[in-house]
């Protein structure tokens, strides 16, 4: 499980994160939605109570009024429209209270007895003998029923908080209504029949009891403004007498003759009414009041879903955007892994927090900061600064540590190699001093040598003694090549200090061609030196410097090409340059001795070496010579074939007068 946790991409592990609490809220919010809804229900159902105790008000009212004329009827059997007119109104109330679907009044009829209501019309419209008293018990045993059906319980709510007292205040005037009713009804019949007077108070009594807790219950537990109301009532209205008479007749049990039984029907019902007056009243404002909660509910209800849509779509869209800018933030970080893991820098990141992705950068940065320093110090110790602070990071830090040993070997190495190179200049300039001398010490001798040969050989001359006159023309040769070398040998320690003169003048090139050719033929007769093309072309240089290049090409050409037939010199001018070209088909020279040729005392190493004669700085000086005519000399080899060397010189801007 551990493991196959670790293995779900961080999306997805963010996302299981983001859903739990999630989860969690859509639960909790349907709860709270629901518990709000059954809220809003009870108060429904609550409102239907509420009707239905003005149905079965209302149903009572009838059945009063029903009894009356009834009762009236069964004992002196006048007034039988009065029955007729009451018994619609009373079916329409019943009908009213048949349509309810309270589980406590459906069925309402029978256990209220008024399933026999047509029989007992029927009784009374055709039996002659039927008794007022049956009547007068049946219509009161079925008030009394339908009394104890009032729906609306008196239970406290904090929802119903608001309009509690005038519920109850309404409910406990119903209670007194109806026991008052039957109280008066009672009085009625005793006063209407003269009979049974004590009998029926004493038969009443209980129910004047219910009448009076009812009552003192209102007054305990009712609302203040219906207290005050009713106190009022009881005390200026039509209620006053009444209650009044009542009291009288339960204190003493003897009738007086304040009221005979119609007057006490009217002053009675007037009381009635306006105790029924302040219940409808109250009913009213219980219905209202409800329905004012009820409207709240429904809102709050509302409100409550709303509020629960937006809080789950503000933590969807919360949870998808962090885990988007974690995501980004993870990303920053994996290309900036990248970069440093293939050697780059200069990583920047932007509102990094301070916790473990902050760490994390922090050290990526670090990495970055000390790869940096460190590239820095590489470069500097590569570039010999020595001074640049290597800091490795600790112990562990294998490349601070490689770079820091680098730099200590690098540094030893390079004062060792400071000291050689020292010490090898030092020897070459020594090595340099001594050639001049040594060149310069050689030169008086070797011009004496030649000096006293030349003298020798013209007296050889005029003695014609041949065998002399040749041997010493031979040996004046070999003191000519003795003054070359140490005239060579001159030039390149005056170059090496500067100090070679040359003195410019305007000449054609093809004529020093063609001498320094004549020269070089004496000398080598074997080979067939031919001018394939001598252009005239005017130089502004030393002739005798470039002459000097030109015998030197020359005769390495002889030199190095033994068994040669021909060599090829060529002269042309190409733009503004002119190009001299000695071509011979020798062994030709290695590619790689190419850029070596050209260094001082450079000789090609091989089992010929000694075979060819020189001291390796013909090509040195030749460089040397045609560079400071602004020139350049190169050469194309093909072992085996042959080489061409080549030197070019700009051409004299100004045009001198050709000797030719
Ligand atoms: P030196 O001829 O005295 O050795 P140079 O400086 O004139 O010195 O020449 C340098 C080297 O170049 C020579 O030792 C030789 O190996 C090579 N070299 C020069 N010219 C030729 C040539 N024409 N053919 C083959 N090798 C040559």
């Amino acid at each position: 499980m551990n493991s196959f946790f670790r293995k779900l991409p961080l999306s997805i592990k963010l996302m299981l994160i983001g859903l739990i609490p999630l989860l969690f809220l859509i639960y909790l919010s349907a709860q709270l939605y629901s518990e709000k809804k059954q809220t809003v229900k009870l108060i429904g159902d609550y409102i239907l109570h509420v009707h239905e105790e003005g149905n079965i008000s209302n149903l009572i009212y009838e059945l009063e009024k029903e009894r009356k004329v009834s009762y009236e009827y069964a004992l002196r059997k006048d007034n039988y429209s009065k029955v007729i007119f009451q018994r619609p109104h009373t079916d329409k109330a019943m009908q009213l209270l048949e349509k309810s679907k309270d589980l406590a009044i459906v069925n309402f009829p029978r256990y209220t007895f008024l399933d026999s209501l047509s029989s007992v019309r029927n009784s009374l419209d055709n039996s002659p003998f039927y008794r007022a008293d049956a009547i007068m018990q049946f219509y009161t045993n079925a008030i009394y029923r339908l009394n104890t059906l009032n729906p609306v319980s008196s239970m406290s709510s904090t929802y119903l908080e608001p309009v509690y007292k005038d519920l109850l205040s309404q409910k406990t005037l119903f209670e007194m209504i109806t026991f008052l009713s039957i109280i008066r009804t009672n009085i009625y019949n005793v006063l209407y029949t003269g009979k049974y007077k004590v009998e029926t108070l004493l038969g009443t009594l209980g129910v004047f009891n219910i009448f009076k807790s009812y009552e003192k219950e209102f007054l305990l537990k009712g609302s203040p403004s219906s207290i005050n109301l009713y106190n009022t009532e009881k005390d200026t209205s039509s209620l006053k007498p009444v209650l009044a008479y009542i009291d009288k007749l339960f204190a003493t049990f003897n009738f007086d003759s304040t009221y005979d039984a119609k007057d006490w029907w009217e002053v009675s019902s007037q009381g009635v009414h306006i105790l029924r007056k302040q219940q409808l009243n109250l009913w009213q404002n219980v219905e209202t009041g409800i329905d004012k909660i009820y409207q709240q509910q429904i809102k709050s209800k509302n409100k409550t879903l709303a509020f629960l849509i937006a809080a789950i779509i503000f933590v969807i869209t919360f949870v998808i955007y962090t885990i988007t800018v974690i995501s980004e933030m993870l990303s920053e970080l994996k290309i900036a892994a990248q970069k440093i893991s293939v050697g780059g820098t200069g990583l920047k990141f932007q509102n990094m927090p301070k916790d473990v992705m902050g760490s994390l950068t922090d050290s990526i940065l670090e990495i970055d900061k000390n790869n940096i320093e460190l590239a820095y110090a590489a470069n500097a110790i590569g570039a010999g600064n020595f001074n640049v602070p290597v800091n490795p990071r600790s112990n562990e830090d294998l490349l601070g540590n490689s770079i820091q040993k680098m730099k200590e070997d690098l540094h030893k190495l390079t004062m060792e190699k400071d000291k050689i190179q020292q010490e090898t200049l030092e020897l070459m300039d020594r090595k340099d001093d001594f050639l001049s001398i040594a060149s310069h010490e050689l030169k008086t001798p070797v011009t004496s040598l030649k000096a006293y040969t030349q003298l020798l050989q013209m007296e050889a001359k005029a003695n014609t003694n041949e065998r002399n006159e040749l041997m010493l023309s031979k040996m004046d040769l070999q003191v000519d090549k003795l003054t070359a070398l140490i005239s060579d040998l001159l030039d390149t320690s005056k170059m090496q200090n500067g100090k070679l003169i040359y003195n410019k003048q305007f000449f054609p090139l093809n004529h020093l061609v063609e001498e320094i050719v004549e020269e070089i033929r004496i000398h080598a007769s074997k080979h067939k030196i031919i001018i394939e093309n001598n252009t005239p072309v005017q130089l502004y240089g030393d002739k005798e410097r470039i002459g000097q290049v030109l015998s030197n090409i020359l005769s390495n050409a002889v030199k190095y090409c033994k068994d040669c037939e021909k060599i090829i010199v060529n002269l042309k001018q190409v733009g503004k340059g002119a190009i001299c070209s000695v071509q011979d088909f020798g062994d030709g020279i290695n590619e790689t001795q190419k850029d070596k040729i050209f260094e001082r005392f450079y000789r090609v190493t091989g089992n010929d070496l000694h075979t060819y004669p020189g001291l390796g700085i013909g090509l040195f000086i030749s460089k040397e010579i045609i560079e400071r005519h602004d020139g350049k000399i190169w050469f194309e080899s093909e072992v085996g074939k042959g080489t061409t060397f080549y030197f070019s010189i700009p051409v004299a801007e100004t045009q001198i007068n050709n000797p030719e």
